[in-house]
């Protein structure tokens, strides 16, 4: 928003990923954006002066690190590609904020959305948050504040949630295919964000089946009206195309002129690509119309070979359990504030939950206790004492120290003794520190008692 204005153009950088798979026949693998590729040439769009496509850049191990706790370090869970993917949305975001074009478009893989703040391996296809990393890029380097990530990818955007819990400057709004029916089996209404930042978490579960004008039902009586008032400085939208009707993994009937349409109003700053598996069928379409859509473009003959208007259409029963979820959402969003009061009078130093976290792809099972230091004169450093299991043997466990931004000065000395007092800690293989003020990252390995920093 901040940006608006300042030149016509929309960003663009492709990055299929060539050598990064997860298996030869997978469905994240690097066809997703080949024939997205062909559609945009055909349609000429990488002609036109609204466009400007921009080569991609390797993410620095900080700019992962300032997102992350990756176990046991930042170089043992990426390859060169996420780099890539990652570097691809903060190219946008210089581009952006230097003025030279109006929004962009990361078109990359692997996709980052299910990629929680402790990093122990692949889940949902992610390892690196490729949003999340372009969030704190955003706030660190130019100082923005307040920022809205929209994701609209088919699966509830559990990663990005999870590292943005406790943060009432980040508004994260998640419309997805209800988790009873599809991985990752959460984004239900209650959830909803630490007791400092309720209610700026936002989840809209939807039923399978869900059409064009139930996911723009959601848009125009929710998202929009919430993003009115909560007032970001950006726009980000998680941009999963596997909402689409043709999705072998979800059971939606979203179509590509219903995303155009959705890039449209919504108008983010910068769209990351997250998931869409109907290679030939969705994703060149999708694309094509969000690209339009951005670049202001029309996009109205957009449609996809098979696509005949009028022929999803909802049930009365879908159209009363969407309109009373949002409904419910609503409610929550105008009582955020008591919700932060009441929740805040019934906790005392600290507040701490434990967690248990499935790593499906890697099949590796973290238990985590997580503790946030409720400080009236900060936002309060946090410690995540984390234990990943594979199989019957201990894969990795580490203790992790969060530094906010603007830590007040106890905060800060309680955060550096709680790291000093787990090194060479026997309960734990690794100590990190991350430090969100002076944005530095260091990590001890009480093991080998060497230490690292970035
Ligand atoms: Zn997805
Ligand atoms: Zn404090």
């Amino acid at each position: 928003m901040s940006s608006k204005g300042k030149s016509g153009k929309t960003g663009l950088i492709f990055f299929p990923a060539f050598d990064w798979a997860i298996s030869p026949t997978h469905p994240e693998r690097e066809e997703r954006l080949l024939y997205t590729r062909d559609q945009i040439f055909e349609e000429g769009l990488m002609d036109l002066p609204q466009i400007d496509e921009y080569k991609p850049r390797l993410a620095e191990m900080l700019d992962i690190a300032r997102v992350h706790f990756c176990v046991p370090d930042v170089e043992s869970q990426i390859t060169e590609a996420h780099l890539i993917a990652a570097g691809s949305t903060l190219t946008l975001a210089d581009a952006l904020e230097r003025g030279e074009i109006r929004n962009g478009f990361a078109l990359v893989r692997p996709p980052g959305h299910h990629s929680m703040r402790v990093v122990h391996g692949n889940r949902g296809f992610c390892n690196i948050n490729n949003m999340a990393v372009l969030v704190e890029y955003l706030r660190t380097k130019y100082g923005h504040k307040r920022i809205a990530v929209i994701d609209t990818d088919v699966h509830h955007g559990d990663g990005t949630q999870e590292i943005f819990w406790h943060d009432p400057d980040v508004l994260c709004i998640s419309f997805h295919q209800d988790g009873h029916t599809l991985y990752p089996g959460t984004g239900f209404v209650n959830e909803m964000g630490g007791p400092q930042a309720l209610a700026r978490t936002l989840n809209i579960p939807l039923p399978p089946g869900t059409t064009d004008e139930g996911i723009h039902y959601v848009l125009d009586r929710l998202i929009l009206p919430v993003l009115e008032e909560f007032k970001p400085d950006l726009i980000l939208n998680s941009a999963g195309q596997d909402n689409h009707y043709t999705d072998p993994l979800a059971n939606m009937r979203f179509s590509a002129n219903g995303y155009a349409r959705l890039n449209e109003k919504l108008a983010p700053d910068i769209c990351v690509l997250e998931g869409g598996y109907a290679v030939e069928t969705a994703l060149p379409y999708v694309n094509t119309g969000i690209i339009q859509a951005m670049a202001g473009l029309d996009y109205s003959h957009l449609k996809e070979p098979d696509f005949v208007p009028g022929r999803f259409v909802q049930s009365e029963q879908m159209n009363r359990e969407i309109e009373a979820t949002v409904a419910q959402v609503q409610r929550l969003w105008d009582d955020k504030d008591e919700l932060v009061k009441d929740a805040l009078q019934g906790l005392g130093d600290f507040y701490r939950r434990k967690k248990r976290i499935f790593y499906d792809t890697d099949m590796i099972n973290e238990s985590q206790e997580e503790t946030v230091r409720l400080c009236p004169n900060c936002s309060g450093y946090m410690t995540i004492s984390s234990q990943a299991q594979r199989g019957y043997g201990i894969l990795n466990s580490a203790f992790c120290v969060s530094i906010p931004r603007k830590a007040c000065s106890s905060c800060r000395e309680d955060a550096k003794e709680e790291y000093e007092e787990h090194i060479d800690d026997r309960r734990f293989g690794y100590v990190c520190m991350q430090d969100k003020d002076r944005d530095t990252f260091k990590f001890h390995n009480n093991m080998t008692h060497t230490q690292k920093s970035y």
